[in-house]
This record gives C-alpha cells, sequence and structure tokens, in this order.
C-alpha cells in the first residue's frame, strides 16, 4: 500500500482533522463530486435521473459505529423511510447499510432485529438491501448476520473485499445460500496479517473471486455484483462471464456517484445492468478521507477548490 494511501487512511480516522476540514468551504466544494449532497432528497433527485436514464441507484445515508442505540434506531427508522420514498416514487433503487451505523458495538441482537426489519420493507417495496462490509474486525458478525437475515428473506445482500485473505473461504461458505454479493476490492487500512498488501495481489484475487461468482451468477445461484471503477478488470470479467455462460444481464456493475460516469452509460448501453451507488448525509469526513485514498491524485482536486 502507497504511503499517501496509508496517510489518508489514518487521516481518515481523525476526529481532529475531521473538525478542522469538515466546515472548511473548500472542502466542502470538493466533497461535492462524490455526493449531490448531504440531504435524502438530493440523493433521491439523482436517483430520479439516473432511472430516466435506465440506470439504477443504491442509496446509503453515510455514518458508522455509533455510539448509543437511539441512534442506531434512527439510522433504522430513517432507512424504512428510505425505502417507503422509493416505493412511493417507483424509483429502480436499493439501499446500503453499514452494521456499526444499525448498532452493531452496542447491541448486536438489536442489530439483527434491525436488518430483518430493513429487509422485509424492502421486499414490499420492491427493492433490495444490501451489507456492506467494514473494517476486518466487524468482518466475522457480518457473516453471521447476513445468514440470518438471508435465511428470512431473499431482499438481501452482502460485500465481500477482495482484499482479506479469508475471502476465498467466506465466499464458499456463503455459496449454498444462493447469495447476492458485491465484490469489491476493499477500502480500509489493514495489516498484512489479514489483508494483501499489494494491489496487484488484490487485483489478482478480485478476478478470481468474481470468476467464481459469474459461475454461480451463470447457474442462476448467485446475483453478482462488480463493485468497482477498474475498466481493464471488468473487460476482463466481462471475458469470463462469457466464458462460463454469464450473458450481460447475468451480473451487474455496481460503481460510486462521481466516478466513470461516462463508462457507466456505455456499460448499461451495452446490456449490463449498472447501479451507481449515491451517498449522503453529514457525517462524510471518514468516507470522504477513504475516496481520496482510493486515489491520492483526488487531494489535487480539493487543492483546486481552495482558489
Ligand atoms: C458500489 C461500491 C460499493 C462499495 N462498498 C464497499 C464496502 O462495503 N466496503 C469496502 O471496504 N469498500 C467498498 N467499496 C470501495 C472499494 O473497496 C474500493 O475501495 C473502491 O471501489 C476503489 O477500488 P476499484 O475497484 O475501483 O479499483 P482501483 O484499482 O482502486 O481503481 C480503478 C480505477 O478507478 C478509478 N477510481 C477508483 N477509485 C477512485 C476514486 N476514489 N476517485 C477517482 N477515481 C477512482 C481510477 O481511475 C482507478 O485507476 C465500494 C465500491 C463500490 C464501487
Amino acid at each position: 500500500m502507497s504511503l499517501a494511501r496509508r496517510l489518508l487512511l489514518r487521516a481518515s480516522r481523525s476526529a481532529w482533522l475531521a473538525h478542522q476540514l469538515s466546515e472548511r468551504a473548500f472542502f466542502r466544494r470538493a466533497v461535492r463530486r462524490f455526493m449531490p449532497g448531504e440531504d435524502l432528497a438530493a440523493a433521491l433527485a439523482v436517483a430520479a435521473d439516473l432511472a430516466r436514464e435506465g440506470i439504477g441507484s443504491v442509496l446509503t445515508q453515510l455514518g458508522e459505529q455509533v455510539t448509543n442505540r437511539n441512534e442506531a434506531a434512527g439510522v433504522r427508522d430513517h432507512y424504512l423511510r428510505v425505502l417507503e420514498e422509493i416505493r412511493q416514487r417507483q424509483l429502480p433503487a436499493e439501499v446500503s447499510v453499514k452494521v456499526t451505523h444499525l448498532g452493531l458495538d452496542l447491541n448486536p441482537k438489536a442489530c439483527l432485529q434491525d436488518l430483518l426489519a430493513l429487509a422485509a420493507r424492502a421486499a414490499t417495496a420492491g427493492s433490495f438491501l444490501w451489507i456492506d462490509m467494514e473494517e476486518s474486525r466487524y468482518v466475522e458478525a457480518t457473516l453471521k448476520l447476513f445468514p440470518a437475515v438471508r435465511a428470512a428473506h431473499s431482499s438481501v445482500g452482502v460485500c465481500l473485499q477482495a482484499y482479506l485473505r479469508r475471502t476465498p473461504g467466506d465466499l464458499e461458505a456463503l455459496l449454498p445460500l444462493a447469495p447476492a454479493i458485491r465484490l469489491v476490492k476493499g477500502a480500509y487500512n489493514e495489516s498484512p496479517d489479514v489483508a494483501l498488501p499489494k494491489k496487484r495481489d488484490v487485483d489478482a484475487a478480485y478476478a478470481v473471486l468474481a470468476g467464481r461468482l459469474l459461475e454461480r451468477a451463470a447457474q442462476g445461484e448467485a446475483r453478482a455484483v462488480l463493485g468497482t471503477h477498474d475498466l481493464g478488470l471488468i473487460t476482463r470479467l466481462r471475458e469470463r462471464a462469457l466464458a462460463v455462460g454469464a450473458a450481460p444481464g447475468a451480473y451487474e456493475v455496481h460503481m460510486l456517484y462521481g466516478i466513470r460516469s461516462r463508462e457507466q452509460r456505455a456499460l448499461q448501453s451495452e446490456g449490463v445492468p449498472v447501479r451507481v451507488l449515491i451517498s449522503y448525509g453529514t457525517h462524510w469526513f471518514p468516507w470522504y478521507m477513504r475516496r481520496l485514498a482510493e486515489r491520492p491524485a483526488n487531494v489535487w482536486f480539493v487543492v483546486r477548490n481552495l482558489f
């Protein structure tokens, strides 16, 4: 992992830096590249624009590691409202949640009840619930929660991170559930004990894991989502999909709002279903720093907004 990436990921956890930067106008201007606005209305408006172009979306309210149960219940209630908005507006939109935003650290049982309530509402709203994957210390708990929700509802999927050494085993353990899996490379600062430190090894691991997922998707036994902006990798995986008999509609590509917009539309027009993950909310500092770490050149974008 590059020094710049490591420093930015460490900075993402600094409350002092968050306080210093979050109110600065230039920094807030730079954030707008990845986030249409802080409130749900801005996210819904973008989801509606995308829907007019035939592109689906995934909505997520920024936030993680809440410190009291009331806050977690508020997050659950917020997503229940979001799902109701999706239903009323007939949007092709899904939601994605973080288990620590739903209070996993405080009360895992209550967190499970919240996930069950959200998956049930997602089903009645014609939507879908995604569970993000957070730092490696939460993976075990997240992968216990997911099957429990999946046993009650099919409208739920989970994210897996290719950089984790454990992920090949986790994927095999999940496959019998005919799961929906969003495969990503991984966004956190992890030790080499748990995560592959070299980018080229992460890319190679991603290709192998995605290949396995595509084989299952070809048989109708998984919902395969490639959560990546890596166009070379996507091209190779599209060839692999053809080879294993997965038609373009049998897998999806999900990307983040503000990244590779032109390519999102090109993929969609070639028959690959695309969704755009739209983030909103006031708690954007750690998330934004992770976006900078993914491409440290983005820091120049922040600097440009100074002037
Ligand atoms: C839909 C979606 C959901 C995600 N959910 C999770 C999750 O639950 N848990 C988790 O750990 N991670 C999640 N991530 C983040 C993911 O782990 C990676 O950090 C992120 O996607 C960057 O990796 P990449 O696959 O795009 O490949 P990279 O090799 O990092 O990037 C490929 C190319 O994409 C472009 N690019 C990538 N990132 C940026 C950026 N920030 N700004 C500008 N250009 C960029 C660059 O041109 C780069 O060369 C998610 C990503 C997506 C797209």
